[in-house]
């Protein structure tokens, strides 16, 4: 349920003729949207998230190069937001490489249901 008055106007967007509005829309589903979406649904705010690649990752969607994986610890690189999330998802690496960190991006995405309000292959071409 919203508590506070928004201190922004929602937004309107346009995709495929099709227009429909939101109170944020945000770019990308890497780490930070899908953390913000989350968030954003949380607060019972209506949020969209659109993403140019066909799924959640950002990051870890885009480069799958052999040998990527991340420099910080794994444990260090992960979501806190939700308690559950840390106890189900074990690390099989120190340094996870990136087929497992694309893998839990994709359980966090299913677990919060985020992927029904993130339309993919759909790139944010402008905002006023
Ligand atoms: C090999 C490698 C190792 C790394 N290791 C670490 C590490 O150990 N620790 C660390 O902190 N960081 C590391 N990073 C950095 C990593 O990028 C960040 O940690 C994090 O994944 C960034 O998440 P993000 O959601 O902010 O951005 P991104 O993951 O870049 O996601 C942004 C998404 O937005 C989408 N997008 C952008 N513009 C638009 C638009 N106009 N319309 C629609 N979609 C759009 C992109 O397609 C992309 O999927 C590493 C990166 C690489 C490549």
């Amino acid at each position: 349920m919203r508590q506070t008055p928004l201190p922004w106007r929602p937004t309107t967007t346009s995709q495929n003729n099709e227009t429909s509005t939101f109170d944020v829309v945000v770019a990308g589903a890497g780490f930070a949207g899908l953390y913000l979406l989350h968030r954003l649904r949380k607060q019972g705010l209506r949020a969209r998230a659109f993403e140019t690649g066909g799924d959640v990752g950002g990051t870890w969607y885009w480069n799958r190069y052999p040998g990527a994986r991340c420099d910080v610890q794994s444990v260090d690189y992960s979501y806190s937001f939700d308690p559950d999330l840390e106890v189900e998802w074990t690390w099989s690496e120190k340094y996870a490489t990136q087929p497992e960190i694309l893998r839990y991006l994709q359980h966090v995405a299913d677990k919060h249901d985020l992927r029904r309000d993130i339309s993919f292959n759909a790139k944010i071409e402008s905002a006023v």
